[in-house]
């Protein structure tokens, strides 16, 4: 096995990883906009601010089940001194009438139905001596309402209509979807999802469910990208694995950046200084080979073909998850419009310590042990560290810890920059 080895190579140049994803992010540019039913929106991201279509609430309504009364006439109700009103009325929710309440009137009126123009306060039930059975035609108030207005939600006091209930660059998810729904918008401006073609490369990969000849391993690069693409909003319009051969390779750009109008290629394998880099032969002097100082992951490709931005990951399992969180995931998201492009990072205690090559950031695929609630704590996933070929060790990582150039040594306490994976 050769690791990921950095790149001497001629026209290489080494870059820290903010270096890298700042030429990314510099060629990248939103998506256009569509206009989609809510119902389609949902992991979608803002193209525009969405504006309340109505007041929120739509009216003047009541908060609880009860009696709309003048509160003039029960300003000094009490347990002692009651006082009877007279009901007039029947508001359920959904109830279009107004009744008029002359002094010493009350109406019925359930949760969320409109409160009488002439009310000023909504007694609730509990506070009705005897509550609805024993007050179909008068009510005996029992307590004072706290003040003029109780338990009435006044129209617009969530939002007036015209006034922006989120701006663009939001990632439209339940809630934000039920509050559009709640403002009476039906379709929002989102932006288009880009369009992802996943191209592994390797002579030795052999699909995963088969036998193996010596030589071959099992392919799993395409379904680590071609998922974590489609959980990051893209579009995954094509799969394929290719031998490292020049035709096969170029035949497979091609088909996905011509054919498909693939906005991003995603490719792994062949971009190091070995003897059989096919991505190297094809597009050396079409897109830029750099080494990244970071770990796993340091040769990376990235370039623009035709209208695809080309990221040409490494080839080890590890290195390409942890490329992906470096740099692809970000600029999907990035073409999405999308206001937060990096997660929120935590800062967990490790629960065991391990090296790290000083110079070189690293990224190392973790998992959490939760039993105490209040003291999460992290540790890596693999055995083995972060070499970047322990795959089956990806299966327990939930998160990754990031360590920063300067340090060579975690100790067991310290704490650690972890991101969960979604
Ligand atoms: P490369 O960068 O092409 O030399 O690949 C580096 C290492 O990653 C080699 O050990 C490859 O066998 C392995 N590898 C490359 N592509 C894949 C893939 N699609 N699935 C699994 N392993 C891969
Ligand atoms: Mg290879």
């Amino acid at each position: 096995m050769r690791p990921d080895s950095p790149t001497s190579g001629a026209g290489s140049t080494r870059r820290t990883v903010e270096e890298h994803l700042a030429v990314i992010l510099a060629a990248t540019s939103a998506s256009p906009a569509e206009s989609v039913l809510l119902a389609d929106a949902v992991g979608r991201t803002l193209a525009a601010p969405v504006l309340a279509r109505v007041d929120v609430p739509l009216f003047d309504n009541s908060a609880m089940d009860g009696f709309a009364v003048r509160h003039a006439d029960v300003a000094d109700a009490d347990a002692e001194r009651p006082v009877t009103l007279r009901v007039v009325a029947d508001i359920p929710a959904g109830s279009p009438v107004d009744p008029p309440l002359a002094p010493g009137e009350a109406a019925r009126i359930m949760t969320g139905a409109p409160v009488p123009t002439a009310a000023s306060a909504v007694i609730p039930v509990e506070d009705a001596r005897g509550g609805f059975a024993a007050s179909a035609t008068a009510v005996v108030v029992t307590a004072r309402p706290r003040s003029e207005g109780a338990h009435i939600r006044r129209r617009g006091e969530d939002v007036r209509a015209g006034a922006e209930v989120a701006p663009a660059g939001t990632v439209v998810g339940p809630l934000q979807a039920a509050a559009f729904a709640a403002s009476g918008v039906d379709r929002v401006q989102v932006h288009r999802n880009p369009r992802v073609a996943v191209i592994s490369t390797g002579s030795e990969l052999a699909p995963t469910g088969g036998d193996f000849t010596r030589g071959q391993i099992p392919e799993s690069n395409s379904i680590l990208l071609a998922s974590s693409c489609r959980q990051a909003g893209a579009d995954v319009v094509s799969v394929t694995t290719v031998r490292d051969d020049d035709a096969a390779f170029s035949a497979a750009l091609v088909h996905a950046t011509e054919d498909l109008g693939a906005d991003v290629v995603v490719t792994s394998g062949g971009v190091s200084a070995g003897a059989y880099e096919v991505v190297r032969s094809v597009l050396g002097d079409r897109i830029s080979f750099v080494s990244v100082a970071m770990q796993p992951g340091e040769p990376q490709a990235f370039g623009r073909v035709g209208g695809a931005l080309v990221f040409g990951l490494p080839g080890n399992p590890v290195s390409v998850a942890m490329s992906f969180e470096a740099f692809v995931r970000p600029a999907l998201l990035a073409l999405q419009g999308r206001s937060a492009l990096h997660p929120p990072v935590l800062r967990l205690p490790a629960a065991t310590g391990w090296r790290s090559k000083e110079g070189r950031r690293q990224f190392v695929p973790a998992r959490i042990d939760r039993d105490d609630p209040s003291r999460w704590s992290v540790q890596p996933a693999t055995a083995g560290g972060s070499g970047s070929h322990l795959a089956a060790g990806l299966a327990r990582a939930e998160a990754y810890v990031v360590v920063p150039e300067d340090v060579s040594t975690v100790h067991a306490g310290d704490l650690v920059d972890v991101v969960m994976l979604s």
